[in-house]
């Protein structure tokens, strides 16, 4: 199943084992395994596991802040300190498979075999790539950090390959592992990580989450999956047409008439699938304003390029700090259209106010 990886970060029911994670932190752990039923979010966890770890300004609970250089990076998934390592059946975890926006015109990718389905392997080549980064000096003088995800993934040569890794563990890494089935995993592996067992979460805590994120029986579709929330979402992520509506929305930048564009939504929008496209135009926006490429939109890039020189940095960091505001609390929005409305009255006014500035 394929998800936004936004869509995975701090899920609601990950918090007592964010404090078993903290704790093995805390006792400087090389390895560990987050292993579990499929569909708890084993797979966003690690990845709030490496945020933290490559944030430069924690917050509380060791939790990464989301606005540094590090956090930014990792968010892309291209920090230089972190490698993801998955089968090409999960590509959409890797940094250069992050696209969502620009899947419906994009050819079918070149990685899979000739049985025409993505590998489901992780193979000793993929682990050998790993020794390049774990050779240097980190590059932002911090942890390294791989995910590696399945572990049942690999092969018995890349498993050996790894175990060797971790016997000597390289200083300042952690690797990251998870796992669904863990009978299937070199027991030498395994004795060489700290292991956190993520399991159901409380249906108290799952099916609110469920229904913010458009599930609407959500109880029912819960219990036909064995109570793993992340196997009873849609498969669909946000409709082509609204995609496309909320691009030409942020393109018109201080033109954009945000209540017109509201009431176009359908009433069912899913704001947490919003507010991860409107995050990935400020990272292109952020990116464009210290000098790197649009990574996401490049469709709209022409705006972007133009947006990015009227935002002031401090006015998009603010505007990126309330999505992230607005996305914790995204299951508790009454009114999925007025949500949205009002973050664009935001974009809008933020970007009004920085024009004025640089023409006065
Ligand atoms: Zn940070």
């Amino acid at each position: 199943m394929d998800f936004s990886v936004e869509l995975l970060r701090n899920l609601p029911w990950h918090a007592a084992h964010w404090h078993e994670l903290q704790a093995l932190r805390a006792r400087h752990a090389h390895a560990i395994l987050l292993h579990g039923p499929a569909g708890v979010g084993k797979k966003g966890l690690a990845l709030d596991l490496a945020a933290a770890v490559l944030c430069e300004a924690p917050v509380e609970e060791g939790r990464a802040c989301g606005r540094c250089a590090g956090c930014i990076l990792t968010a892309r998934r291209n920090h230089p300190d972190l490698r993801i390592v998955v089968p090409d059946r999960l590509a959409w975890l890797r940094p250069e498979d992050i696209d969502v926006d620009r899947e419906e015109e994009l050819p079918t990718r070149g990685t899979e075999e000739a049985s025409g389905r993505p590998s489901g392997e992780i193979s000793i080549d993929d682990v050998r790539a790993l020794v390049a980064l774990l050779d240097l000096t980190t590059h932002r003088g911090g942890y390294r950090v791989v995910v590696l995800t399945p572990a049942e993934a690999m092969t018995a040569e890349a498993a050996n390959a790894l175990l060797k890794m971790l016997e000597e563990p390289p200083p300042r890494t952690l690797f990251i592992l998870t796992s669904d089935q863990l009978d299937e995993v070199l027991p030498t592996v395994i004795s060489r990580c700290m292991l956190v067992r993520v399991g159901l979460p409380p249906q108290a805590v799952a099916l609110p989450w469920l229904r913010a994120h458009g599930v609407e029986d959500a109880a029912q579709a819960l219990a036909e999956v064995g109570g793993a929330p992340l196997l009873a979402l849609p498969r669909t992520h946000l409709p082509a047409q609204v995609r496309r509506l909320l691009r030409a929305a942020l393109a018109s930048g201080a033109r954009l008439d945000a209540v017109t564009v509201g009431a176009q939504l359908p009433r069912t929008v899913v704001v947490a699938e919003v507010i991860c496209l409107f995050l990935r135009w400020a990272w292109d926006l952020l990116a464009l304003r210290f000098g790197g490429s649009v990574r996401y939109h490049l469709n709209e890039r022409d705006a972007l390029v133009r947006l990015a020189r009227q935002w002031s940095t401090a006015s998009l960091l603010e505007w990126i700090d309330l999505l992230l505001r607005a996305r914790a609390s995204a299951e508790h929005s009454l009114n999925a259209r007025l949500t949205v409305e009002a973050l664009l009255l935001e974009y809008v006014r933020r970007l009004r106010a920085d024009n004025l500035g640089v023409a006065t």
